[in-house]
Order: C-alpha cells, then sequence, then structure tokens
C-alpha cells in the first residue's frame, strides 16, 4: 500500500550520517513532501542504503553527498549526488551487472563484491521504477531514482 517516502529517507538519511561524521550531507526532499509511493519502506531504505555506502566508499576528497527529492509529474525522483572518483564513460553500462566492479586495480582497496547495484536495480524495478547513473572520472557520480507515484496528500 502507498506510503509517504520523504519521512523513510529522512530517518535512513539520519542513521547514515551518524555513521559517516566525516561526511556532509545536503538534503533537500521539501518538494516530495506529501508524495505517496507504492513501495515497501524496507526496501526503499535499502536501495538509498546501496547507493549511499558507494558515494561513501568512492569518495576520497569532497566529501560532499546531495541529496534531492522531487516530485515530477506521475512519478517521484530522487537524486543522490557524490563528488568522488567518478566512473569512466566506458565502464558505465555495466555498473548495475551483478559482480561487475570498475577496474579492479583501482577498486582494489575498497571492498565490494559488485552486487549492490544490481540489488538496487531489482528493488527499484520491483515497483516498476527506474534506475539510471550520471558520472564523470574524478568530478563525482549522480544515481537517479525514478518511481510511479500514487497521489499527493491534500
Ligand atoms: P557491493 O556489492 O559491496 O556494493 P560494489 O560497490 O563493488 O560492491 P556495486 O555497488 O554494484 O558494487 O557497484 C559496482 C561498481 O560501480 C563498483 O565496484 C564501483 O567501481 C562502481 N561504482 C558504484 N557506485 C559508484 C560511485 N558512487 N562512485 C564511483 N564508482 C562507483
Amino acid at each position: 500500500e502507498p506510503v509517504q517516502i520523504e519521512p523513510v529517507i529522512q530517518e535512513t538519511l539520519k542513521r547514515f550520517e551518524v555513521l559517516n561524521p566525516e561526511f556532509v550531507f545536503q538534503v533537500n526532499t521539501e518538494k516530495m513532501r506529501d508524495a505517496l509511493v507504492s513501495i515497501s519502506p524496507l526496501h526503499l531504505e535499502q536501495i538509498l542504503l546501496i547507493i549511499l555506502d558507494n558515494a561513501v566508499k568512492y569518495t576520497m576528497h569532497d566529501r560532499r553527498i546531495v541529496i534531492v527529492g522531487q516530485r515530477l509529474i506521475n512519478e517521484v525522483q530522487i537524486t543522490i549526488e557524490d563528488h568522488g572518483i567518478g566512473i569512466p564513460q566506458d565502464e558505465l553500462p555495466y555498473v548495475f551487472d551483478r559482480f561487475y566492479r570498475v577496474d579492479k586495480a583501482r577498486n582494489r582497496e575498497i571492498a565490494g563484491t559488485g552486487l549492490g547495484l544490481s540489488i538496487a536495480k531489482q528493488f527499484v524495478h520491483k515497483y516498476q521504477g527506474e534506475i539510471t547513473i550520471r558520472s564523470k572520472e574524478n568530478e563525482g557520480t549522480t544515481v537517479i531514482i525514478k518511481l510511479p507515484m500514487n497521489q499527493i496528500i491534500k
């Protein structure tokens, strides 16, 4: 059944922030405050944690993470932007594949199995949503999640 997702995002971020005090989180979800989406709050939390975890893991210096939640016409959009090492253009098509990790040499020091994004994508698709990534090497990465919106509470 439909849930207000804004509080779910806020709660997830609150807990994640405490665990990553060296990062600055800029959050603006005001524009989706009353939006309802048919999604399990636990699954949404799981999706967000996978992406936030990557944002932290693949950032060396500029520890700012920007989270924006908006309402579009029939959907909500959540963007999570980091300013980390980024992903080379030619690797971008594969990052949602199971067990895929960009440039094994680069990742050697950073633990991971290459499953996170494929799981996030499965969850997003389960709810008829879309997940995409934009990235620039040495500049950062933005993950965009779109989920069908049920309605707005009046
Ligand atoms: P885990 O299964 O623990 O999440 P992982 O981080 O390697 O391991 P994915 O989350 O599926 O796996 O990500 C796949 C690959 O995409 C990563 O190995 C990494 O190279 C790249 N990647 C994902 N998110 C980012 C990001 N925010 N910045 C830079 N590279 C990223």
